[in-house]
């Protein structure tokens, strides 16, 4: 039986993209291959709070332990080998039953799953057929995954998912790809990969959405969809403003939204930082 080490997994409402607002299990899962560290930081800086907050590792014995961060990834216990031991290894069969558990009936009706981290589609790509495939996660219709969209997709995903929404009318799978902009302190070449994001529209519907804070991250933005398109992305464009945390949020959510509206694009905002303060497990 494969094992998935798990950061999170919390019931809330879905605050960004073609899902805002709609009631979702998030299960967020362990690793990243990039930091982010350059979110929220003048260009060429990178954010040292993740540092000061492992630092103080044995302060916190769970997640909604962990102070929030207003610049570098506001993820960042999901990824960083520091905070590992927040994140339990679990059986597939587990992870099915405590999904069902968080849901208001106890079973599925409409709510949605969405596929966090970290980044999902590391190697955990291998073990998410035995989960999807628990007689609890049968009647799941909807699944999100959200991606920094530099993840190949292998052969075996890609035909397992397929089969997996051809198996039910009604089924969906959505890539919600949050490509990294220079912004987020990674490299360009690291980040943007169009032929990687392209191959995601064979198994479900994709969308882009960068995180926007200043008008040079829109032209890197703009600079990125003409990659994407040119090489055959034909899903939609949203922007969602910088900011793990409402001061920060709320200095750039208007401006981003009309950025938006002058290019054409959609707007995506940040529900769990109003709501709930972007608390962790929210
Ligand atoms: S890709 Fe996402 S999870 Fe990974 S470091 Fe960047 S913001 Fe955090």
């Amino acid at each position: 039986m494969s094992k998935l080490k798990v950061s999170e997994l919390f019931y809330s409402i879905q605050g960004e993209g073609r899902y805002m607002g709609v009631p979702s299990v998030f299960l967020r899962m362990f690793g990243c291959n990039f930091t982010c560290s350059g979110f929220g930081m003048p260009r060429g800086q990178v954010s040292l709070e993740r540092e000061e907050i492992a630092n103080r590792i044995s302060e916190f014995k769970q997640y909604k332990d962990l102070p929030l961060v207003h610049s570098g990834c506001d993820s960042y216990a999901s990824w960083d080998p520091r905070f590992k031991d927040l994140s339990p290894l679990l059986t597939s069969d587990s992870v099915a039953e405590a999904i069902v558990k968080l849901l208001p009936h106890n079973e599925w009706q409409n709510e949605h799953l969405v596929i966090t981290g970290g980044e999902p589609l590391l190697g955990w790509q291998r073990a998410y057929p035995e989960l999807l495939d628990h007689p609890l996660m049968e009647p799941l219709t909807e699944i999100t995954f959200e991606t920094n969209g530099s993840m190949r997709l292998s052969q075996e995903f890609k035909t397992y998912m397929k089969k997996w929404k051809a198996d039910k009318q009604g089924r969906e799978i959505t890539f919600s790809i949050s490509a990294k902009l220079p912004n987020s302190g990674e490299p360009w070449e690291d980040a943007i990969k169009p032929q990687v994001v392209v191959d995601y529209q064979s198994v479900g519907y994709a969308y882009l959405k960068f995180v926007i804070a200043t008008e040079e991250d829109l032209e890197d933005a703009k600079r990125a969809v003409k990659e994407f398109k040119k090489a055959g992305f034909r899903g939609p464009i949203y922007i969602m403003p910088v900011g793990g945390v409402e001061s920060v949020y709320s200095l750039n959510n208007k401006n981003v939204a009309l950025m938006a509206m002058k290019e054409g694009w959609r707007y995506s905002d940040r529900l769990q930082v109003p709501l709930f303060k972007n608390e962790w497990g929210t």
